[in-house]
């Protein structure tokens, strides 16, 4: 089917000049599935993402068919209807609409919320051929006069589940009611939840349904990595990392408003220039933020989840997860903003301690781990201990114990263990390596703090070289650092991992009755937070 070209799909010579000046080759799964169908008048429910081309899928066939049927435009009317979640979504399917359109007559009106009304009402005055609305915006114009759904031809609503969850679903309806009965209708969800099931049913007249699964190799093009790291030092490790790695245009994501505005202060000061967007930026500002972030202006965007949804920009090569996401989909959706159009790209994500969770959720939904980079600690980012970490650092201390016990011989109190070294080169202190498993310690050796975790990738040594390069000094010899500024207090937060989890990751032969105190006097070395 891929080898299907746009012609054989039924497009007129209008809309295939239009792809022609697009650079579009092939057309993609949905719209070989699509367009025959919508071309010859049928309801669709389709079930797919962002990233797949479904804009063109329903687009091309809405021109061509307004352009087709000869309706006159009447004011105020609009003869299709595309109703979209976001503004941004809404933007970009309203510029698709102008790039696909562009040997047309097509006329086009964009209404949504957080800007003035009267420019929208102007552009209704004549009426449209294509009326792209955010839901809220479109009912709010509907209710002053200045839109009228009597002659919508064709409706598409598109990521009805993103509607759904953002609570319009009343609005949603509320539309349905107001156009007329004799239509086409489109219903695009990446999910397809009992909600929309349930819509989708009243909605669509024995509608042709395209199931396009996300695109997976594009997910293998990218390479990931995570970062252990106190929350308190994520935006220092942040700035190290995008002037360290080749970043050319990177997301980064935030999970809070707030955060997202504290990340872009930070990048700000550290001199990276970057724009940030979320729901509480005026719609002026979004759009400017967007530009300048598309023409490369600005090459790092912080963005919260819901705002970013939908932001279509080509060559984006690195994706931050500054937060972990609460939904593992969101994991894959925020990744998926790289590697586009068989481009290969990158995507970080740090995991403090409390986050440890939602890692666990992410890593359920790949079926993988993440590849870990060890943080070394550096100018003030200290990373969160492993649980590797944190079986080398029993280790190393049961190490010391022995050779302490050792030093001290024969002037031990009766009763107290004594090691079962082989008594030979396990002067080293560090380095000392058990001889045998009897020990009571595993046959490893001690941690450095160079060497590599075993389970790093190797394809990111350059990445580790960099954090371990003359300006990232160890910082075991540093003084406390600026960590932690982001809970307003000096002192480091706790970041060792809960005593349950340090019996349960300690290994089998290892005292259960090692304090945590000991745990922690440990982690506090391993994290250069010696006090
Ligand atoms: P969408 O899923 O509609 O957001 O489209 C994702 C991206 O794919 C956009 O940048 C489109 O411009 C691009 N695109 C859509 N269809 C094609 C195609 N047939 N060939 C190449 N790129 C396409």
């Amino acid at each position: 089917m891929l080898h299907s070209d746009f012609e054989s799909l039924g497009l007129m010579p209008a809309c295939l000049e239009a792809l022609r000046h697009e650079g579009y080759v092939q057309p993609t799964p949905i719209q070989v599935a699509s367009i025959p169908s919508l071309l010859a008048g049928r309801d669709l429910l389709g079930c797919a993402q962002t990233g797949t081309g479904k804009t063109a899928a329903f687009a091309l066939p809405t021109i061509q068919r307004l352009t087709e049927n000869h309706i006159k435009r009447q004011p105020r009317k609009a003869r299709s209807l595309i109703v979209a979640p976001t503004r941004e979504l809404a933007m970009q399917i309203d510029v698709s609409f102008g790039a696909y359109g562009r040997k047309t007559e097509i006329k086009r009106a964009c209404v949504y919320g957080g800007v003035g009304k009267v420019p929208q009402i102007k552009a209704m005055e004549r009426g449209v051929d294509v009326l792209v609305a955010t839901p809220g915006r479109l009912l709010d114009l509907i209710g002053d006069g200045a839109i009228d759904l009597s002659q919508v031809e064709i409706v598409i609503f598109d990521e009805a589940d993103r509607m759904l969850d953002m609570g319009f679903i009343h609005d949603v309806r509320k539309i349905i009611a107001l156009l007329p009965k004799k239509r086409q209708t489109l219903l695009f969800s990446a999910t397809m939840p009992s909600e929309i099931d349930t819509l989708a049913r009243t909605l669509l007249d024995n509608p042709v349904r395209v199931d396009i699964e996300p695109e997976k190799p594009t997910i293998e093009l990218i390479s990931q990595s995570l970062y252990y790291v106190e929350k308190g030092c994520k935006r220092d490790l942040l700035v190290h990392l995008i002037k360290e790695l080749k970043v050319s245009r990177a997301v980064v994501f935030s999970r809070t408003k707030h955060g997202a505005d504290r990340i872009a202060k930070t990048l700000h000061i550290a001199g990276i220039p970057s724009g940030v967007i979320h729901a509480n930026k005026g719609q002026g500002n979004r759009t400017k933020t967007m530009e300048a972030f598309r023409a490369g202006e600005t090459p790092v965007l912080v963005a919260t989840d819901l705002a970013a949804r939908g932001i279509d920009v080509d060559d984006i090569s690195h994706v931050f997860n500054f937060d972990m996401p609460t939904e593992p989909e969101t994991y894959v959706h925020r990744i998926g903003r790289t590697a586009r159009a068989g481009a290969s790209g990158t995507a970080v994500s740090f995991c403090d301690t409390e986050e440890k969770r939602l890692l666990k959720q992410v890593e359920h939904l790949l079926g993988n781990p993440i590849p870990v980079i060890k943080v070394h600690p550096f100018a003030g980012v200290r990373p969160v201990p492993t649980e590797e970490d944190l079986r080398d650092a029993m280790f190393e201390e049961r190490s010391k114990e022995r050779m302490r016990g050792r030093s001290q011989g024969r002037g031990r109190p009766s009763g107290s263990a004594r090691p079962a070294g082989n008594g030979s080169g396990d002067r080293g202190g560090r380095s000392a390596r058990p001889s045998s498993p009897a020990d009571g310690a595993p046959r490893r050796d001690g941690p450095r703090a160079d060497a590599p975790r075993r389970d790093a990738p190797r394809r990111d040594a350059p990445q580790r070289d960099a954090l371990r390069s003359p300006a990232a000094p160890d910082s075991r010899s540093r003084p406390a650092s600026s960590c932690n500024r982001e809970a307003g207090n000096d002192r480091p937060r706790p970041t060792a991992p809960r005593s349950s989890d340090q019996h349960r990751d300690a290994p089998r032969h290892e005292t259960p009755s090692r304090s945590s105190r000991d745990v922690r006097s440990v982690i506090d070395e391993i994290t250069g937070r010696r006090s």
